[in-house]
């Protein structure tokens, strides 16, 4: 396939990643974006996330083949690309005595688990082993990724492969066409707009909505990561720690609050969160619970959730082929590769599709 000229929407977790497979085919790649790595704006999901590998994308089973698909190179930049930022952690997975699992949770807490053969180093924990108000638990080698590194790498990498970054906002998707650097028209738009899908002009895409994540970032350090089944405090909060690599601090989530798109801090969320995480991992403050957290900042970011799962396809709109890829929820890092070499794979066709015309 000769090289085309590519014009990407969007330089989150799933623009950067495109594009640069995208360039690494050798394809003439022009990234249009309204935020960029450095950014922190309630628009842009990436640099909130975690972000971790806990594939918890309950009975979705395409996203479960990205998921597969991610693992492996996200262990190999873990283990061979420092300068990512990603690192290597043990996964804790908690059922909790006495609470209904949270439906969202399912997938993450089974103890035969679809991941199981995917991930290293799969085992249930002994009793004994358990903090105190657990049933049972799993744990496994994940990643922890600095996403303050991590998408700057990418973005990196994208460069040292050609990708030429444009900052703009794209009205229709159809105008994105016009804006390869070449000053020709792209032969392919990809659509990587994440949560703002369902406001790009010719997409609209009325199935996506946020799902509202609040997190604390604090400088404590965790021995490992750590999730539940369920919290006390309702189906659309939850439990995780993750360290970020190379000094990036500790992330203390959060919530999964479908339709809420506030950016403010919720003070009664925040504290409810720091002692739900210090109840289970006490190690955190060394004894001191909630007061001995060292707090770095409060945040919000919005997880771009569709109803019936992400949305990888190609089409053609006012004359100009489209493939797109935005939709994944809370795990858009942790199936970041495998959604991205579909992409891929339908720009190809999409290119087949435009030679035989
Ligand atoms: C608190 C929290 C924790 C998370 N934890 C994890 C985790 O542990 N693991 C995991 O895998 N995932 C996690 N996620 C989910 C992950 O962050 C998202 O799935 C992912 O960041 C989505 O990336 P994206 O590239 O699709 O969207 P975004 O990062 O939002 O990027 C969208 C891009 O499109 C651009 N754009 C949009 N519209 C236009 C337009 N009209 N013109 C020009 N540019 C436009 C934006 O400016 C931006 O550059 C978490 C999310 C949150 C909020």
């Amino acid at each position: 396939m000769s090289s085309a000229k590519i014009v990407v929407i969007g330089a989150g977790v799933a623009g950067l990643t495109t594009a640069l497979l995208l360039a690494k085919s050798r394809h003439s790649v022009t990234v249009i974006a309204k935020h960029m790595p450095g950014d922190y704006d309630i628009e842009y999901t990436s640099p909130w996330a975690g972000a971790n590998y806990f594939p918890f994308s309950i009975a979705e089973d395409s996203s479960r083949k990205w998921e597969r698909a991610t693992y492996p190179e996200l262990m190999r930049l873990a283990t061979q690309v420092p300068e990512s930022g990603i690192h290597v952690q043990d996964a804790n997975i908690f059922i909790v005595d006495g609470i209904p699992i949270t439906p969202f949770m399912k997938d993450l807490v089974d103890d035969k688990p679809w991941f199981k053969g995917v991930v290293q180093g799969f085992r249930k924990f002994d009793k004994e082993e358990l903090p105190k108000g657990m049933k049972s638990g799993t744990t496994f080698k994940s990643v922890c990724i600095n996403t303050a590194i991590y998408l700057p790498y990418l973005v990196g990498q994208c460069l040292k492969y050609g990708v030429v970054f444009k900052r703009g906002i794209v009205k229709h998707i159809a105008d994105a066409a016009d804006l390869h650097f070449s000053g020709k028209k792209a032969d392919v738009v990809v659509n990587c707009s994440g949560l703002l899908a369902c406001k790009l002009g010719g997409v609209e895409d009325k199935k996506v909505i946020p799902a509202r994540g609040q997190i604390v970032l604090v400088r404590n350090e965790a021995p490992g990561m750590y999730t539940t089944s369920a919290v006390h405090d309702g189906d659309d909060e939850m439990l995780y720690i993750m360290m970020r690599a190379a000094g990036g601090g500790t992330i203390l989530g959060g919530c999964y609050q479908k339709g809420n798109w506030s950016p403010e801090i919720d003070p009664n969320l925040a504290n409810r969160i720091m002692k739900r995480c210090v109840d289970v991992c006490p190690e955190l403050t060394g004894g001191k619970g909630v007061e001995g957290l060292d707090i770095i900042r409060h945040g919000v970011g919005l997880r771009p959730w569709r109803e019936g799962g992400a949305r990888i396809e190609k089409e053609v709109i006012n004359g100009v082929r489209v493939v797109h890829n935005y939709g994944a929820a809370g795990w858009g890092y942790q199936a970041s590769y495998g959604m991205s070499e579909d992409t891929v794979a339908l720009v190809k066709e999409s290119l087949n599709l435009s030679a035989k015309l």
